[in-house]
């Protein structure tokens, strides 16, 4: 959803003929997004509408299945060439070398590029030809790897004499499953290609040479915020990634040191398309497959309550909120409000991912899937079972003033923060929440839930030694 750094623009400008800007919107997307992201679509799709036709050019929009789709517009319109962004998941990459392979039977030069990543998944192999498992080795295996400079917005984007026709965004009514929230979260969002870039130019100004100090701190502005922008492509990494290493090279002491963990984090990202890639039933199961046998607890009124931010642990409850508020949720909240679900509440990591994907517009199927696994320790590289995230000493430590818990819990304070009681307005009604109402005891104990869970971790059916753990330890 951008212009700049777009190798499909690029490869589809140097075939030398007018270019038609497509999007179709797949049954399958519609099934796989859930109602933030979906939305969020919408609102890219708009900007970047707005966007070529101020360039001269136009989007055109289809709904239908992809390959239907694509031959029709190539009757209509007599293409020769059909260039696209690769996806990186099962179910996308299924689907796109099935119509890769049918437009060149139909003789059509059918060409998919990168635009998303760093490095494509295959071409960062451990020394014996495998991928990695562990983030580490990962990062210093591409940390001097050279992702190339990013491509200019191009000056002339081809348009056709005429134009096929499009269907109107509009109709699709993307935000349809949003209801009340789309209003409140829309304060919140940053959309398109200029806003993203603005975002990035203000990081690097502000808060990238703290970020290494910073970045756990939920309090305050210390991330750069461009995951919302990075899912929809209005952003590329390489764009990021060379204004990092700028930073790096321009930068010395701590706030060098800043900018490198910025670069770490940005490849945490290219870390989860590694493993979408290698083992894409990360964002399906567990990937270990001896968490099958642990005794994982499904819905429940614990689940739910978690989902309302309704847990009595003020820090996850913040973050729940937060992200039913904005979309989003700091990074360091998003491990403890995950390690409350799997642990405290011992539930499965599966029914966090899907609330995650319900209201997050930076909804990645990659991040949310590692992230989870990491969390719930059934993942590649994950924090141990054992280890416990202290919902109370978390905030202690990273909220010390509870400048965050205030600003997105109402209950119980005299002025509650405007962001406080959005909450409540976006919420369905038939939640029956009240800022006005007492804010819940917790909902299970602090050392009761976590020796619960420990104890169901060392009794899980199929724990021989390597399953059972002497260390335990709180985060
Ligand atoms: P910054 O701190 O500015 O980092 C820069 C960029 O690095 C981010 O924009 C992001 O692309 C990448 N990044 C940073 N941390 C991580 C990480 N831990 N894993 C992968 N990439 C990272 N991120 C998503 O983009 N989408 C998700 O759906 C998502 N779900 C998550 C679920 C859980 C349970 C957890 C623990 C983490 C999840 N993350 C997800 C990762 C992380 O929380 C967000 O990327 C980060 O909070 C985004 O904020 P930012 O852009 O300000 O990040």
């Amino acid at each position: 959803m951008r212009l700049g750094d777009h190798p499909g623009w690029q490869a589809a400008l140097a075939g030398g003929g007018p270019v038609v800007p497509f999007f179709v919107l797949d049954p399958f997307v519609e099934a796989q997004y859930g109602a933030a992201p979906l939305w969020r679509l919408g609102l890219s799709l708009g900007a970047l509408g707005e966007q070529l036709v101020s360039r001269g050019s136009r989007l055109i929009l289809r709904r239908g299945d992809a390959l239907t789709a694509l031959r029709a517009l190539i009757a209509e319109t007599g293409a020769d060439r059909v260039i696209w962004s690769r996806c990186y998941d099962r179910a996308s990459i299924d689907r796109d070398t099935a119509i890769k392979a049918a437009l060149r039977e139909d003789g059509i030069d059918a060409i998919s590029v990168n635009a998303s990543l760093l490095f494509e998944p295959w071409t960062v192999e451990t020394r014996t030809g495998g991928f990695y498992k562990v983030y580490t080795p990962y990062w210093k295996a591409v940390r001097t790897g050279d992702p190339g400079e990013p491509l200019p917005v191009p000056a002339d984007l081809r348009p056709p004499e005429s134009w096929p026709r499009s269907e109107r965004l509009e109709d699709w009514d993307l935000g349809r499953r949003m209801g009340r929230g789309a209003s409140i979260v829309s304060a919140h969002v940053q959309v398109g290609e200029a806003r993203a870039e603005t975002r990035l130019e203000r990081f690097l100004d502000t808060a990238i040479a703290r970020y290494a100090a910073e970045r756990d701190r939920p309090d305050i502005d210390a991330t750069s915020g461009l995951s919302e922008n990075l899912t929809y492509g209005e952003i590329s990494p390489r764009r990021i990634w060379t204004a990092g290493r700028a930073a790096m090279e321009r930068l010395s002491g701590p706030a060098e040191e800043g900018a490198e963990t910025f670069l770490k984090e940005l490849v945490w990202r290219e870390f989860s398309y590694h493993l979408l890639y290698h083992t894409p039933e990360i964002a399906e199961r567990n990937w270990r497959p001896e968490w099958d046998s642990f005794p994982w607890r499904g819905e429940s009124p614990d689940a739910e309550a978690w989902r309302r931010g309704m847990t009595g642990y003020e820090m996850v409850d913040a973050g729940l909120r937060e992200m039913y508020v904005t979309g989003r949720m700091h990074n360091r909240v998003r491990m403890l409000t995950a390690s409350l679900l799997t642990k405290h509440l011992m539930t499965h990591w599966q029914i966090g991912e899907a609330w995650f994907r319900e209201c997050l517009v930076d909804w990645d199927i990659a991040a949310n899937a590692m992230g989870w696994q990491w969390a719930a320790g059934s993942g590649p590289d994950a924090a141990p079972y054992f280890r416990v995230f202290n919902p109370i000493t978390q905030a202690e430590k990273f909220d010390k003033n509870a400048t965050y818990r205030n600003r997105f819990l109402a209950e119980g304070r005299t002025r509650p923060h405007q962001e406080a009681l959005a909450f409540f307005e976006a919420v369905p009604r038939s939640w029956g929440l009240s800022p006005d109402a007492a804010y819940p005891a917790p909902i299970v104990g602090h050392q009761e839930g976590r020796e619960r869970a420990l104890e169901a971790y060392r009794n899980r059916a199929g724990a021989g030694p390597a399953g059972v753990t002497t260390g335990v330890s709180t985060a």
